[in-house]
């Protein structure tokens, strides 16, 4: 099927100002790129998790699979390991893969799965109006903290690096141009990629005046280096002056998981008829 309309009828029910819509229509850009290359869009999977961001399994017109709180990544890994000529998107939420899903995430990166983990990383959660996540600043005031969090943020890209993920990057909704290259990046990239994306959540946590005047791209970063990395990488707002580096922080190659398994190349007709023998074994 080529020339898809991307963007399903399904009614988009995001707040006006989400910074959602802008990693759907750099995924949609992404994806129409894609197809224009002569690449079928049938090889592609997406997979949400629960909260605001989930809903791009609806909004966009590929395969995907809308599964459960914080279990993006354990399907997307089994997709993977399945068929390994798919691209695998994993789109999740910071409360839905920082908390609830952390350990898979940790995983995923350590078994270096070729799989593509983009993070609509509001810092908040949305869905369920405004209580703080892992990524939540200090003295954050939400439905469940009004006098403010008493405990510092995680630092998703510092623990992707303590990790082993072999692609890291940061991402920003209001430079769209800069995570469209972030994002293609990690769909090419052969192993875990990670885009954590600073998404503008307009309605409980609307961060852009915060974010605007703060990020940057250090031009002179070597993402080859793992000592840069980290060092980059602690330069995150734990005060109030901090300046917020976008980009990747680092990228490596690696054998994946399934090449260090070693699993045999199979035909589609192959993998079907494996599919039909596994569920007569099962009647
Ligand atoms: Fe977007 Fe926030 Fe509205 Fe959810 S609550 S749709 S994240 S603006």
């Amino acid at each position: 099927m080529t020339g898809r309309a991307l963007i399903t009828e399904v009614q988009n029910t995001w707040c006006p100002g989400c910074g959602n819509f802008t990693i759907q229509h750099t995924l949609k850009t992404i994806l129409a790129e894609r197809e224009a290359t002569g690449r079928s869009l049938d090889d592609v999977v997406l997979v949400s998790g629960i909260g605001c961001h989930a809903k791009i399994a609806d909004y966009l017109n590929i395969n995907s699979f809308y599964t459960l709180h914080g279990r993006t990544i354990p399907v997307a890994t089994g997709i993977k390991l399945a068929n390994p000529d798919l691209a695998v998107i994993c789109c999740c939420g910071d409360g839905d893969c920082y908390a609830e899903g952390l350990d898979h995430l940790i995983f995923a990166a350590k078994r270096n799965i070729d799989i593509t983990v983009i993070v609509h990383n509001n810092r908040v959660y949305g869905l369920t109006t405004g209580q703080y996540t892992p990524t939540s600043p200090l003295g954050f005031r939400g439905k469940s903290t009004p006098l403010g969090t008493a405990e510092f943020p995680l630092n998703p890209v510092e623990l992707m690096l303590a990790s082993g993920a072999t692609y890291i990057a940061r991402g920003y909704t209001k430079k769209m141009d800069q995570l469209k290259t972030l994002i293609r990046g990690g769909i090419d990239h052969p192993g875990f990629s990670f885009i954590d994306v600073l998404q503008i959540c307009a309605t409980f946590f609307p961060a852009a005046d915060y974010y605007t005047p703060r990020v940057y791209e250090p031009g002179d970063h070597d993402p080859s280096r793992f000592d840069l990395a980290c060092a980059l990488a602690r330069k995150w707002d734990y005060n109030a002056d901090a300046r917020i580096a976008l980009g990747v922080f680092y990228r490596t190659t690696f054998p994946s998981f399934n090449e260090r398994l070693g699993t045999p190349k199979k035909s589609p007709k192959e993998r079907e008829q494996g599919i039909r023998d596994l569920l007569a074994s099962r009647i």
